[in-house]
């Protein structure tokens, strides 16, 4: 049976690269050696980097004065590296769930950390509106999908100072005005490539601000000066995200995959509204997130959940149980999920709701 990959991270990928990584895992680009046994620093893999930062900035329209680097550690590194680049005095922070929630405390070793908006009173379940930056603090951070409970900023917003994004989540989902941000980042692992790789993409002068020092590998003038070539990239990682950036490029890009995306999305939302036995976990329909659609049993049918879950894992719904923080269920839609899958989902919900009636 057809297996649907619902999975919140790492994810499903597209077969384009899946096809490509194993191609290349038995003969590189006409090398007669393994991608695992090649010199990162042969021209052939340089020329992979090269190419993957090239669609980067194009298909994201990344303007001049922003570097792309790919590193190590993933997001999570970030939440370190950030603050330590760039935080002097004071940071502001939105904090919409738990990756947030881990990124202020790793600032908060650097500096002081105002909290400018949090959703934590109703476990993370809406995007907070209406607080106020401080025009003094060094940036605001921000997580624009919250992967584990839903939402989604599906806006860029204004900010008097530099914007720093964690999109692990949703980058490449839709189309974003890259200029607003002075960093945007995420681990590869949800919607372009295998786990092992983090991308970067910084406003080059927003950097050299703060006073301390800072270890080599943690500074991001040593990556972008050596084009991420500073020591020994994810060469496996590197070269699968290379494959969805094509892919994506055949795909129409971005603007394209907004539209997929949004029409994927709304069909679930549709009958996760529709039907009895299930509810949307996030009340306003702005918030709601297009890459993880998180739904629980209506009230009168709690009592079904496993039963669905095992009911859905036959018919070939494969990781579908949402995180242990928000129970019920999750339906991660990344860019790579076709739009036959999610009909396919629908119709095993249809068909469990007749069960119960
Ligand atoms: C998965 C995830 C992370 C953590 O990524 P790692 O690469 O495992 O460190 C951080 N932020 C968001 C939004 C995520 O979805």
């Amino acid at each position: 049976m057809k297996k649907h990959n619902f999975y919140a991270g790492p994810s499903i990928l597209p077969d384009y690269t899946i096809e490509n990584t194993i191609e290349a895992l038995k003969d590189f680009a006409g090398m007669g050696l393994s991608l695992l046994e090649i010199s990162h620093r042969s021209k052939q893999f340089v020329a992979v980097v090269d190419e993957a930062v090239a669609l980067f900035k194009e298909l994201l329209q990344i303007p001049e004065g922003y570097s792309v680097i790919f590193l190590g550690g993933g997001a999570s590194l970030q939440f370190c590296m950030i603050p330590y680049n760039l935080l002097g005095k004071k940071a502001a922070y939105l904090n919409t769930g738990e990756w947030a929630t881990k990124a202020i405390k790793e600032a908060k070793m650097f500096g002081e950390v105002s909290v400018v908006g949090s959703s934590e009173d109703k476990n993370f379940n809406y995007i907070p509106r209406g607080y106020e930056i401080p025009a003094d603090a060094d940036y605001f951070h921000i997580t624009t999908n919250n992967t584990i409970y839903g939402t989604e900023i599906l806006e860029d917003l204004d900010s008097p100072v530099p914007l720093v994004a964690d999109m692990s989540s949703d980058i490449f989902s839709r189309p974003i005005d890259i200029s607003k941000y002075a960093i945007i980042y995420g681990g590869a692992q949800k919607n372009l490539a295998p786990a092992g790789v983090t991308f970067v993409i910084i406003k080059n002068d927003i950097l050299g601000k703060v006073e301390r020092s800072i270890p080599t590998m943690l500074k991001y003038s040593t990556h972008i000066s050596k084009e991420s070539m500073f020591n020994t990239p994810p060469v496996l990682p590197i070269f699968a995200a290379l494959q969805t950036l094509k892919w994506l490029k055949n795909m129409g890009g971005v603007a394209e995959m907004e539209k997929i995306n949004i029409r994927k999305a709304s069909l679930l939302y549709d009958e996760i509204e529709r039907n009895s036995l299930f509810k949307a976990t996030i009340p306003a329909k702005e918030d709601r997130s297009r890459m993880n659609v998180c739904f629980v049993m209506n009230e009168g049918f709690e009592q079904f959940e496993k039963e669905f879950n095992d009911f859905a894992t036959e018919h070939g719904m494969i990781g579908l149980k949402g995180h242990r923080s928000v129970g019920g269920f999750r339906a991660s839609l990344y860019n790579a999920m076709p739009y036959e899958s999610v009909e396919a989902l629908v119709a095993v919900m249809q068909k469990f709701e007749n069960l119960k009636k």
